[in-house]
């Protein structure tokens, strides 16, 4: 379960990560699109104003909404026609006002000439757009600058004009030379609405929650088939009983904790008497069948926590008895012995009686510290080797009590 966790938090990680990379490129593409949006604005009203300046200006009839510029000095600023209409002349600058005009009424964009000393003062700059002609003044190209319009979210851009020497067919020179930036054109519009951020930031919960929900499936099922394999990797196939290794690690674990606690620990080696005449006799499957029988048997007697039984290996058995002196485990090895000759195996062959019958050697460790694991099997086995002589169908038992001091009980 802990790596789970951790697979799903680096995922998270990852994931979150790779959202907050998009999320800036996002913004980025975002910002591109409202400087490219807002240059395609200035170009296009730079392009009138350039064509109407090459004409040194253009005449419309006076209306409600062209009325004669009061700061354009020009002898020929008003025309009257030979059929009695009045036209008035009109700057780059009064059109760029009236354009403005026309657009922010129909898409909220606003357009406007700024100047640190305009000819008409509607032109003065504002803070902003002060700020925008300094960075000019330094060399920028244009300025842009996400605002706020209303509490909403706005774009400001600005670019300059420079001055050229049609500017001064209609105005007066006033101080400015052809290398002056005499102002620039400022355009607010509002920004697009964040669309991508919603939807993006949705695929990223999906994807993310998905990742999460199959690493915790899938690793849950992994650590399940995990843990069937390693339980079978324990257990001897044929009996079900736990196998040598388990039965190794489970003697060194209980070693080292009955060491720590001078406990007494005990081994029972049990061997099948004449087993191969049984196999020679009644055949290989009846063999197995006798070998889970006992097994079974074994189970049974070792059921005790910490207790347990293992298969050694052919026809041999061991059971790990820990905190269990000599007469504890000689006790249980009598009961195991008596309940397997009660199975009444039949056993034609057997040097002993007439059914499969066990031998068992049993080894004692009073102060487990003072010996090893290994010492303790090899006295079970010497114990085991004691009742195969003294007749088979019996068990004998050997203490170890001191560094090598291994008294022999019979
Ligand atoms: P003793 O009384 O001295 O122990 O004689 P024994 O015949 O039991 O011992 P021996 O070591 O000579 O033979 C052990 C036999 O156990 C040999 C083999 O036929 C049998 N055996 C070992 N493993 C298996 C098994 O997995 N299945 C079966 N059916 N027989 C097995
Ligand atoms: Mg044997
Ligand atoms: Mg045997």
């Amino acid at each position: 379960m802990k790596k789970i966790l951790i697979v799903a938090t680096v995922w998270i990680i990852f994931i979150g990560g790779f959202f907050l990379w998009n999320l800036s490129e996002a913004r980025k593409a975002q910002e591109e699109n409202l400087y490219q949006t807002a240059r395609v604005f200035f170009e296009q009203i730079d392009l009138i104003r350039n064509w109407i300046r090459s004409h040194g200006g253009v005449y419309v009839p006076i209306s409600e909404h062209a009325q004669p510029n009061p700061y354009l000095i020009d002898p020929r600023k008003n025309l009257h026609t030979e059929d009695g209409i009045d036209l008035t002349k009109i700057s780059p600058s009064h059109m760029t006002r009236q354009i403005a005009d026309l657009l922010s009424d129909k898409r909220g964009v606003n357009f406007k000439l700024a100047s640190f000393s305009p000819i008409n003062p509607i032109n003065m700059a504002t803070p902003l757009e002060r700020e925008a002609l300094h960075a000019f003044a330094d060399g920028y190209g244009e300025f842009g600058r996400k605002v706020q319009i209303d509490g909403n979210p706005g774009f400001f851009y600005m670019a300059p004009l420079p001055t050229s020497a049609d500017c001064f067919l209609c105005h007066d020179a006033k101080g400015f030379n052809q290398e002056n930036i005499i102002g620039g054109i400022s355009i607010t519009m509002p920004e697009l609405p964040d669309f991508r951020f919603a939807s993006l930031a949705w695929v990223y919960v999906w994807t993310g929650l998905a990742g999460v929900f199959g690493i915790v499936f899938f690793g849950n099922k992994l650590n399940q088939s995990y843990q069937e394999i390693e339980k079978l990797s324990l257990l001897d196939p044929l009996t079900g009983v736990p196998n040598r290794r388990a039965f190794t690690e489970n003697l060194n674990r209980e070693y080292n904790i009955c060491s720590r606690d001078d406990a007494p620990l005990s081994v029972i080696l049990c061997d099948i008497d004449c087993f191969k005449d049984y196999n020679d006799f009644y055949g290989h499957d009846a063999g197995d069948e006798a070998l889970k029988q006992v097994a079974r048997v074994l189970l049974n007697n070792s059921k005790r926590p910490g207790d347990m039984c293992a298969r050694f290996g052919g026809e041999e058995f061991v059971i790990v008895l820990p905190r269990t002196d000599h007469d504890g485990a000689f006790h249980i090895a009598e009961k195991v012995r008596e309940h397997v000759a009660a199975l009444h195996i039949e056993h034609k062959k057997s040097r002993v009686t007439q059914h499969v019958t066990l031998s068992l050697g049993v080894a004692t460790a009073k102060h487990p510290a003072t010996t090893s694991p290994r010492e303790m099997l090899t006295c079970a086995d010497k114990a085991l080797y004691s009742a195969k002589e003294k007749g088979r169908n019996r068990a004998e038992v050997m203490i170890l009590r001191h560094f090598r001091w291994i008294e022999y009980v019979g």
